[in-house]
């Protein structure tokens, strides 16, 4: 509708992490998406909706116009390729870094190495800027396991403190980027609700400043 604006949120972290922000800026949802199953939140304006999806469907989500905006990981976001959107404002939560990963005493094959990932994109995109030969596999999640059982040289995973590395056998290896959530906008949201929109930007731009400030 014209005059709601939709706000596209994962549930878990991105949702506890982004509602004091939006708090800040004076919208609080009505109910808690760890209680109930809705997956449409009212807020206390009758004029802006809350969507619960699954992180990686938001930018989606958001290019399609079927949120104005939304809240998710720059490790999602590079993967989706940010058509029909706009990244606005870095809410610097949820971080942590892309990386790849392997068996700490294994040392890499001289030619093409196994990459095994959920993040196709941006590995392809790395490999490719260095003119390194790799041969990617497409995993779901658990990536830990594929060095482990031989099924690829490497992993490339998002890692915060490195502890699930670590009680896999498993090393750092190449820091390939810094991840945190990101607010992306509808491209045309941002036309035809300039004004809102704007306003909701600046406000959150303010709460996130304050926030680093305290830390
Ligand atoms: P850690 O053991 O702290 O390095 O956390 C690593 C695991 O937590 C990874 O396998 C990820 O699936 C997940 N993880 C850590 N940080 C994030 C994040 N910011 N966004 C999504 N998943 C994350």
């Amino acid at each position: 509708m014209k005059d709601t604006l939709t706000i596209a949120l994962s549930k878990g972290r991105i949702f506890k992490e982004t509602m004091p922000l939006l708090k800040v800026a004076g919208i609080e949802a009505l109910d808690d998406p760890e209680t109930s199953r809705k997956l449409i939140l009212d807020t206390n304006h009758d004029n802006i909706k809350l969507v619960i999806i699954r992180a990686t469907d938001v930018p989606v989500y958001v290019q399609y116009g079927a949120a104005d905006l939304g809240v998710t990981g720059k490790d999602v976001l590079m993967e989706h390729g940010g058509e029909g959107l706009y990244e606005m404002l870095d809410l610097q939560i949820a971080k942590c870094r892309l990386m790849t990963a392997g068996l700490a005493d294994k040392p890499l094959p001289d030619g093409q190495i196994k990459v095994a990932t959920k993040f196709v994109n941006c590995t392809r995109n790395y490999f490719a800027r260095q003119g390194r030969q790799i041969e990617i596999i497409k995993l779901y999640g658990s990536m830990e396991l594929a060095p482990i059982v031989g099924l690829s040289d490497i992993i490339v995973d998002v890692v915060q403190t490195g502890s699930t590395l670590k009680a896999n056998g498993l090393v750092p290896l190449e820091h390939m980027a810094d991840i945190s959530s990101r607010m992306i906008v509808n491209s045309a949201s941002m036309k035809i609700k300039h004004k809102r929109l704007k306003n909701l930007l600046e406000q959150l731009r303010l709460a996130v400043d304050k926030k680093q400030q305290q830390q």
